[in-house]
C-alpha cells in the first residue's frame, strides 16, 4: 500500500486532474490511496462564503455560492468526455451547492462552519472518481469523516483512527485503488470538522501510518522542499533527504512544504515520506526518514506574522515558579509560544496566534513589565547543530550583522537556530544567510 496526496494545484484544471490521473496509474504499488485536497481556491472561497453567513450578509454569501458552483460547473464540462460522467458529477454539485444554500436559509449555527468548508474535498474526490470510471480504473471513495476524528484538543485521536481504518480496510481487501478527502474529519461533536487549513497532508499522514504505507507521497508543484525561499532567494536547490525532526522544524518555521504536524504520525511508524512534484514526476524530490544523517546546514525557512512578548520581572531574581505562571497563561488560552529566550529578570517568547492577545496580555501584567513587538519574522536555519559541531553559530550572526536582531534561539534542539527580527528585514535575512551557507 501507498498513500498519495495531491494538493489543491495538482487537480486546479482537468488538465491537472488528468495529469494526476497518469501519475496514480504509473505508480508501482499493490493498492493506492489517494487523498486529495479542494480544486485550487475553493476552499479560499467556501471560507469567504462562510464568513459572509456569519455577518449574515446574505446577497454577498449566494453571489459566493453562485461563484462555487460556476467553477466546478466548467470544471465538470471541460474533464468529462461522455454524458454520463457529466451528469453523475452534476447530480453531485447539485448535493453540495444544496448543503451550502441549506446553511444559508436557516440561523446561524456553530457547526456550519465545518458543512461549508467540506464542500471542497467532497467535491474534489468525487469529480476524481467519476473521471477514473470514466477511463476504467476501478475505485473505492471513502468518506473520511468517517476515519478520521478529533478529541477535545482538536487533535486526531491516533490510536481509535488506526483501528477504524484497520477495519475498513479489511473489508475492502479486493479494491486497488482507494479515493478520500483530506483535510476533513469529524470533530469531538461529531460534526462535520477538519484539520485546519493544508490539513490534507495530516490525513495523508494518519492515513498512512494506520495503513502501515510502504512510502506517503506528497504530490504538489514543486521538487519538494528547497534550501531556502524560491520566491525571495535565488539559486535555491531541492533538498534530497530530510530526517523527519529537520523536515519538522522546517515545516513548522514556515517552509511550505507540509502542515506542521504531519510529520509526527509518519515518524511513529517510521513511513518514509516522499514530496514529489506533478509537473517533473520523474525528479526524486525530497525523501524524509529516519536514515537521513545531514551533517551540514540543510536549509532555511521563515514564518511571518510573530509577536515577541517580553515580561520584565522585577521579583525574578531567584524566584522560581516565575516562568510557570508566565506558561499558564498562555496555556489557559491556548496559545502556542515558539521561541523563548530567558535573562535573570526577564522573558521573552513569541506566539503566531494573537486571537487572545487582549486576554493574555492583561494578566500577564499581574507578573511585570510587558512589552509587545508585532509583525516580526523567525529565520529558522535547520542543520546538524549538535554539541560536536562548533562555528555555526558565529557564521550566523556574522551573516545578519547588519541587521536589527530582537531574539536568538540556539540549543533548544540540535536541528535548529532561530533569530527574530522585524519583518521588513526578512528577506534580506534569508538572502544573506544564504550567501554565507550555501
Ligand atoms: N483544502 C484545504 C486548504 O486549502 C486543505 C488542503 O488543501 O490541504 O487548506
Ligand atoms: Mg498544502
Amino acid at each position: 500500500m501507498i498513500v498519495l496526496k495531491f494538493g489543491g494545484s495538482s487537480v486546479g484544471t482537468p488538465e491537472r486532474m488528468k495529469n494526476t490521473a497518469r501519475i496514480i496509474q504509473n505508480q508501482q504499488a499493490d493498492k493506492k490511496l489517494i487523498v486529495l485536497s479542494a480544486i485550487s481556491g475553493i476552499t479560499d472561497e467556501l471560507e469567504k462564503f462562510h464568513k459572509f453567513l456569519k455577518k449574515k450578509n446574505n446577497k454577498s454569501a449566494k453571489d459566493q455560492i453562485d461563484k462555487i458552483q460556476q467553477k466546478h460547473l466548467d470544471f465538470i464540462e471541460e474533464l468529462f468526455q461522455e454524458n454520463f460522467s457529466i451528469q453523475q458529477a452534476k447530480e453531485f454539485l447539485k448535493t453540495s451547492i444544496h448543503n451550502l444554500l441549506n446553511c444559508l436559509h436557516q440561523p446561524y449555527q456553530s457547526n456550519f462552519e465545518g458543512i461549508c468548508l467540506a464542500q471542497g474535498e467532497l467535491l474534489s474526490t468525487k469529480i476524481f472518481q467519476v473521471y477514473l470510471a470514466e477511463i476504467h480504473q476501478k475505485s473505492e471513495l471513502l468518506y473520511a469523516p468517517d476515519l478520521i476524528h478529533l478529541n477535545t484538543d482538536e487533535l486526531p485521536e491516533v490510536i481509535s483512527i488506526r483501528k477504524k481504518i484497520q477495519s475498513y480496510f479489511q473489508q475492502f481487501s479486493k479494491t486497488d485503488v482507494f479515493i478520500t478527502q483530506g483535510f476533513i474529519c469529524l470533530n469531538h461533536q461529531k460534526e462535520l470538522g477538519n484539520l485546519q487549513r493544508g490539513g490534507s497532508d495530516y490525513s495523508a499522514s494518519l492515513f498512512g501510518a494506520a495503513l502501515q504505507a510502504k512510502e506517503i507521497q506528497i504530490w504538489t508543484d514543486i521538487d519538494g522542499v528547497h534550501n531556502n525561499d524560491p520566491r525571495f532567494v535565488n539559486q535555491t536547490s531541492s533538498v534530497k533527504h530530510l530526517s523527519y525532526e529537520e523536515a519538522a522544524e522546517l515545516a513548522y518555521f514556515g517552509a511550505k512544504i507540509l502542515h506542521p504536524q504531519s510529520i509526527y504520525p509518519a515518524k511513529i511508524q517510521q513511513i518514509p515520506v516522499r514530496l514529489l512534484n506533478t509537473l517533473a514526476p520523474d525528479l526524486p524530490g525530497t525523501c524524509i526518514s529516519s536514515h537521513s544523517k545531514n551533517k551540514k546546514t540543510v536549509a532555511i525557512a521563515a514564518k511571518d506574522q510573530i509577536t515577541a512578548i517580553r515580561i520584565q520581572s522585577s521579583r525574578m531574581l531567584l524566584a522560581y515558579g516565575f516562568l510557570k505562571n508566565i506558561f499558564e497563561i498562555f496555556e489557559k488560552y491556548k496559545t502556542a509560544i515558539d521561541m523563548i529566550t530567558t535573562s535573570e529578570v526577564a522573558v521573552s517568547l513569541t506566539i503566531d496566534s494573537t486571537k487572545n492577545l487582549g486576554l493574555i496580555l492583561k494578566e500577564l501584567k499581574n507578573y511585570g513589565n510587558v512589552e509587545v513587538d508585532s509583525n516580526h519574522s523567525i529565520v529558522c536555519v535547520v542543520g546538524d547543530f549538535s554539541g560536536k559541531t562548533h562555528g555555526k553559530a558565529a557564521i550566523i550572526t556574522d551573516a545578519l550583522k547588519h541587521l536589527p536582531i530582537r531574539m536568538i534561539s540556539y540549543g533548544g534542539s540540535e536541528h535548529n537556530i532561530s533569530v527574530l527580527l522585524p519583518e521588513e528585514y526578512k528577506i534580506e535575512a534569508l538572502r544573506s544567510l544564504h550567501a554565507r551557507l550555501f
